[in-house]
């Protein structure tokens, strides 16, 4: 854990891959929290806010979110129930929003299950944030989410970088066939990070990390390995797709996976647009990539975590 070089007002609560991290800056001011967790575990969410080291009484003023995905805005809802406080959400993607698009956000398209929440102020790339006593540089960076923002605090060099930079990796970018732009928005906003002087980055999943240099010689790696491959791009998306599906229900009946990868539109669509294969031959796909990564095994005829 690297907290020790964070200023006391940034104060990071690690979580999973089915919810992201929660970032809380804390302030007289008010605290704000950025991002929010998965609908499913929004209860667990409001409750590691309200332990005494976090939040204790004093409310929320304000939820930001760095991208619409499921696993960063799941809490929303729950949160503003409970707190009463704005949401503030990247302006380029709150029309998205606003319009409930659940392919856009990948919500029903991708079988993901969410609460539906409001826009109430619009963050613009390009503007500065006064949260946790400190300053925030909203930027764009586009690519696993096209309207996604990174916040970067200048002064201590900190990114809170949601999925657009991990320690190894970063969230699924969608194939060029169903995202033509994502490729080369997602390695612009990698150049993006590299271009700041980012001392520590605060991830969407896994544990904040120092070694930024690493982690962008890493993910600029991977990220030319699925650009040039289109199809290895969409089994890779679909796969994520299935685990994070996986983490929600733990089992799937590996008997009615075939139906389910036809039915759920984010399979169907990627399937007939690169990969071509029947129903049955993309569930045994997608599992055997799950099993060989060590990612699920098969208990019982259920596809299940490992
Ligand atoms: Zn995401």
């Amino acid at each position: 854990m690297t907290g020790t070089r964070l200023p006391a007002s940034v104060q990071v609560i690690v979580r999973d891959w089915l919810s992201a991290n929660h970032v809380v800056l804390k302030s007289a001011e008010g605290h704000v929290l950025v991002d929010t967790g998965y609908v499913s575990h929004a209860p667990l969410t409001a409750a590691l806010l309200a332990e005494p080291h976090v939040l204790g009484d004093v409310p929320l003023a304000l939820i930001v979110n760095t991208h619409g995905h499921s696993d960063h805005v799941g809490g929303n809802a729950t949160l503003q129930r409970r707190y009463g406080c704005p949401i503030a959400f990247p302006a380029a993607e709150a029309p998205l929003v606003d319009a409930w698009d659940e392919r856009a956000l990948l919500y029903g398209y991708a079988d993901q299950t969410m609460e539906r929440f409001g826009v109430d102020l619009r963050i613009a790339a390009g503007t500065r944030h006064r949260w946790g006593d400190l300053e925030w540089d909203a930027l764009a960076a586009p690519g696993h989410d096209m309207g996604a923002l990174v916040f970067f605090n200048a002064a201590h060099g900190i990114l809170i970088a949601g999925d657009a930079l991990w320690a190894d990796g970063f969230g699924f970018v969608m194939p060029r066939a169903i995202e033509p732009n994502g490729m080369d928005a997602a390695a612009a906003t990698l150049d993006l990070i590299g271009s700041l002087d980012a001392r520590v980055v605060i991830p969407g999943h896994g544990e904040p990390f120092v070694d930024v240099a690493g982690a962008l010689a890493r993910a600029r790696s991977r990220l030319a390995s699925f650009a040039a491959d289109d199809v290895r791009t969409a089994r890779h998306a679909l796969k994520v797709i299935l685990m994070f599906h996986l983490l929600d229900v733990r089992a799937e009946p590996v008997a009615t996976l075939p139906a389910y990868v036809a039915r759920v539109p984010m399979y169907a669509e990627l399937n007939a647009a690169l990969l071509g294969l029947s129903p049955t031959a993309l569930a045994e796909l997608l599992a055997a990539d799950l099993v060989r990564a060590q990612a699920a095994r098969v208990d019982n005829g259920m596809l299940v975590p490992a």
